[in-house]
């Protein structure tokens, strides 16, 4: 009896035991599976940089802290000192020549964003994207793909009031939304677009007061029209094109789904009438 009893004990033991390392293993495989996601997601980041690496070093031992300096440079648009605290519509290029900026306004937004991400990147284009906080908050890894593609950015405050902010509000509006671009992307950004072109409202004030370049446009593609068509958007911007303009349109703040159709005619129309794009901050470095 009591060595039957034993028995039952130690079989119980062992089963228990037994189930024990069946939970191990279990543990083990998801730590496994987890670690073999992790790895592939990795592995071509790895692959790039070793790459990179080959390529840089053998050079000399100064281009990758040149390559390192120009990527930093990349992600901080400050604004040249004869343009700071200053409200901008176009720029004169000195040499006539006949560069245009074309800008899209609030965003990040899901898929028209990244159409016309593709758009930009088929045709060799930079633009500038100028953000709204509570857009990069609701799409943080649309904007991480707009600054790993290139284009420029730049701060559309935090809600897109138009209304009379207080001191404290517009800096606040400017502020959080320079805080979230700067914790998502990398970047720092010295342009500000106020909401509507609204510039007596607080928040061009502000901006000015922390030496911004307040960023206006001279040509608009009208693309907030509810009732144009798309071809419209196209035919405005390709009427009012000059040597330096600034362009507007909008990736966010609705469907803009007709901008995404406007946008390759749009490129090509200025392509064909001999205009190289730029981006806000590489037009006004030009003016030097
Ligand atoms: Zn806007």
């Amino acid at each position: 009896m009591k060595n039957n009893k034993s028995v039952i004990i130690n079989l119980l033991e062992s089963l228990r035991e037994g189930f024990k390392s069946a939970k191990i293993i279990s543990v083990v495989t998801i730590a496994f599976s987890l670690t073999a996601c992790t790895s592939t997601s990795i592995t071509p980041q790895l692959k790039t940089n070793s790459e990179t690496l080959k390529v840089a070093i053998p050079d000399n031992q100064v281009k990758p802290k040149l390559q390192e300096a120009a990527k930093t440079e990349n992600l901080t648009f400050t604004v040249p000192a004869k343009y700071q605290a200053k409200t901008l519509y176009q720029v004169e290029p000195s040499n006539k020549e006949k560069v245009i900026a074309l800008t899209v306004d609030d965003g990040p937004w899901p898929k028209t964003t990244l159409e016309m991400l593709d758009i930009f990147q088929k045709n060799h284009v930079k633009a500038t994207f100028f953000w709204v906080g509570s857009a990069l908050q609701e799409n943080p890894e649309i904007g991480k793909r707009v600054v790993a593609e290139g284009h420029a950015i730049g701060n559309h405050t935090w809600h897109h009031w138009y209304r009379n902010m207080d001191e404290a509000t517009a800096k606040s509006e400017i502020e959080r939304t320079n805080d979230l671009i700067y914790q998502t992307t990398g970047v720092k950004t010295s342009f500000f677009r106020p909401p509507g072109g609204y510039l007596n409202n607080g928040l061009a004030a502000y901006a000015k007061s922390q030496k911004n370049s307040v960023v206006m446009w001279s040509v608009t593609s009208a693309d907030t029209d509810p009732h144009a068509k798309y071809q419209v958007f196209v035919k405005n911007v390709l009427r009012d094109a000059k040597p330096g303009a600034i362009v507007l349109m909008h990736d966010g703040g609705g469907n803009r789904y007709r901008t995404v159709k406007a946008l390759p005619e749009i490129i090509t129309g200025l392509k064909q009438q001999g205009y190289r794009f730029v981006t806000v901050p590489e037009l006004l470095e030009m003016q030097h």
